[in-house]
């Protein structure tokens, strides 16, 4: 999962001094753009990333090491794009960078995101000869006419392939993502696919609803027509499904997208959701160190071109402002089962606030579930998080007038 694009701020109101740190790696290339995608990434077709691509990341890190020196990175993430593009030597050459100017945890979670049709089972064992202790494979269906609807470049069998290769290759630490929401797919193959993920041994799935992004090509066939997307209750029906066959398997629904067994979840992607620093590099990439939030250029032309000059291909920043903290704070931990921490709420942004919550609990029964000092999405919460979290923040600002 890529830092997210919204704004964050630390759950702990961690600060720049926090000896902890994560790091995201943003590679911006695909062999070709999926139909529904609106991420930043370029189609490279047959060709190869460019050598001048690791070679501004190599110089990224060098310009930025004061933001990592003295920590101690808990995860690395290779996200896009499609990171099984590169070289493993690169991936190599980019972790000694980091380790060279940060000194990494001994448990360091290091995650690189892999289509089916780009990888190999050499490929893989290099990947983890380099250092990299997860994969997060792009399965998404296990039937070729969605796969095909989705303009992905692998098939069913590619992706079986693959997680067979991660095993072989002597990965036991596999996530895989699965779509659902797709127009035509019924509950019954998303739950055969669920069930093909629990027999291969996956230990981690994140499980996204198809959306329609403005600008793609499956944008452009919802607006005319040729393309109809499945109502709401389908939608819920497949997603409260996939939660009770993924809990019946022994896995954790953590988020709203992803489950784990225990012990398993993905580290670096909590660190968004409990909003801690991290350090995002290449084009678009973005970085939060506990109080200020910046981000790259989402060119990669112009990435590459700032660090030749020796610049850092910044396009902004901001610092939040207490109430925008407070927004997130709301709308991230409702996203979490854990849900929102009330004792840690207090102490950021008042008892007044607390309490407004506390006495408020009821309306928003039976979604979110007041236990001690938690509140607590239910399953049919963490359907809603977001306009539970909307309808929170209303109460909390009306509190706030009063
Ligand atoms: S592989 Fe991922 S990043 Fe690349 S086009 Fe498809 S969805 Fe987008």
């Amino acid at each position: 999962m890529r830092a997210p694009d919204s704004k964050t701020l630390s759950k702990t109101g961690a600060t720049a001094e926090q000896q902890e740190v994560s790091v995201y790696v943003h590679v911006p290339f695909c062999v070709r753009k999926c139909t529904y995608c609106a991420f930043y990434s370029v189609p490279l077709g047959e060709r190869k990333p460019p050598r001048s691509f690791l070679d501004a990341l190599l110089k990224e890190v060098k310009l930025r090491q004061s933001e990592l020196r003295g920590k101690t990175v808990t995860s690395v993430y290779f996200g896009g794009g499609t990171p099984s593009l590169l070289p493993p030597t690169w991936v190599g050459s980019l972790l000694n960078e980091l380790a060279g100017v940060a000194s990494f945890s001994p448990s360091v979670e290091i995650t690189l995101e892999c289509n089916p049709g780009t990888t190999e089972h050499q490929s893989l064992r290099a990947y983890r000869d380099a250092g990299v202790n997860r994969l997060s494979v792009g399965i998404q269906s296990f039937h070729d006419v969605l796969l095909r609807f989705l303009g992905r470049i692998h098939s069913a069998d590619e992706g079986r392939r693959t997680l067979a290769q991660a095993r072989a290759a002597g990965f036991d630490n596999i996530s895989a993502d699965l779509i659902f929401g797709i127009p035509s797919q019924r509950i019954d193959d998303v739950l055969s696919d669920v069930q093909e993920l629990v027999s291969f041994g996956v230990v981690h799935v994140s499980a996204y609803e198809l959306t329609v992004e403005k600008g793609t090509p499956l944008a452009d066939r919802a607006r005319s027509g040729r393309v109809s997307m499945p109502d709401e209750a389908t939608v819920a029906e497949m997603f409260l499904a996939i939660h009770a066959r993924l809990e019946a398997a022994g896995f954790e629904h953590y988020e709203v997208s992803n489950y784990a067994h225990p012990g398993r979840r993905s580290r670096h992607n909590l660190t968004y959701w409990h909003r801690l620093p991290y350090v995002g590099l290449g084009p678009s990439a973005h970085s939060f160190n506990g109080r200020e939030r910046s981000w790259n250029s989402a060119s990669w032309e112009h990435y590459v071109e700032q660090l030749s000059k020796n610049e850092r291909p910044l396009q902004g920043r901001e610092v939040l402002s207490k109430s925008e903290a407070l927004e997130e704070e709301i709308a991230l931990s409702l996203r979490l089962a854990e849900g929102l921490d009330l004792d840690r709420f207090a102490a950021q942004y008042g008892e007044q606030a607390r309490s407004c919550i506390r006495r408020n609990a009821w309306r928003w029964s039976p979604f979110l579930v007041l236990e001690d000092q938690q509140l607590r999405p239910t399953p049919e919460g963490l359907l809603r998080a977001d306009q539970l979290a909307l309808e929170v923040l209303k109460v909390v600002a009306e509190c706030n007038e009063k």
